[in-house]
């Protein structure tokens, strides 16, 4: 899957980061591989052992070893038209430098099989082995960060419902428009204001003054503001 929105809410920040500072250094990368099922991990280990090719990958789909399934890991390319993995002019280390300035781990540092289009999240080391031994299986994993996804979306959720009380509370609250239709008690004070200009409505003939402005501007009045 080359969807990065799969990744973790980590990653997709270190992403946007690490595009931003190629392209002010005139390095056209694309995104390749993000997260990876166990289906399509045990394809890429055949690679070299029951398929054709040279072998790419140590991790066995169903061991969870490899980062991309746990999506903590991505796999970049060129993409200024020079071919997708031309490195004569050292592009991939260009990159691997800038994405290691960003804390990432870089698979061009790899020991054993270099991987120079791979960069991970380094907070659970350079394996599998921490996060296996804290979480099992990638699936109790991505439930660790749906709370930290879903307590965004939560809050603009929450925002966007308190926008919509207040916008129905003053909806709700009464509006008079005329001075006539103001209560006797408030009549003065409101008279008083108008005179003076202190307040004027949307126009002289729309008062536009909500209830609770009112009953301030009465209680003001009577301690005294207005004289
Ligand atoms: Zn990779």
């Amino acid at each position: 899957m080359r969807d990065t929105k799969c990744l973790h809410p980590k990653l997709q920040k270190s992403i946007s980061l690490l595009k931003a500072e190629c392209e002010k250094q005139d390095l056209k990368i694309g995104i390749g591989e993000c997260l990876r099922t166990a289906e399509e991990q045990d394809k890429l280990y055949a690679k070299g052992r029951t398929e054709k090719g040279s072998i790419v990958t140590n991790a066995k789909g169903s061991t969870y070893s490899s980062m991309h399934q746990w999506g903590v890991a991505f796999d970049f390319y060129r993409n200024d038209g020079k071919g997708t993995y031309e490195n004569g002019d050292g592009f991939f280390e260009k990159v691997g430098k800038i994405g290691k300035m960003l804390g990432l781990e870089w698979g061009g540092e790899w020991k054993s099989i270099k991987d120079l289009p791979h960069f991970q999240l380094s907070d659970w080391g350079s394996t599998t082995a921490k996060l296996k031994q804290i979480y099992k299986t990638p699936e109790n994993f991505f439930k660790t960060w749906e709370d930290d996804a879903m307590s965004e979306t939560e809050r603009q959720k929450f925002n966007l419902l308190v926008e919509q009380v207040e916008r129905l509370t003053l909806a709700q609250e009464k509006v008079y428009h005329y001075t006539a239709e103001l209560p006797d008690w408030a009549k003065p004070t409101i008279q008083k204001l108008l005179d003076r200009d202190i307040y004027s409505g949307v126009s002289k003939s729309d008062l536009n003054l909500p209830e609770t402005l009112m009953r301030i501007l009465v209680i003001n009045d009577r301690a005294g503001l207005y004289n």
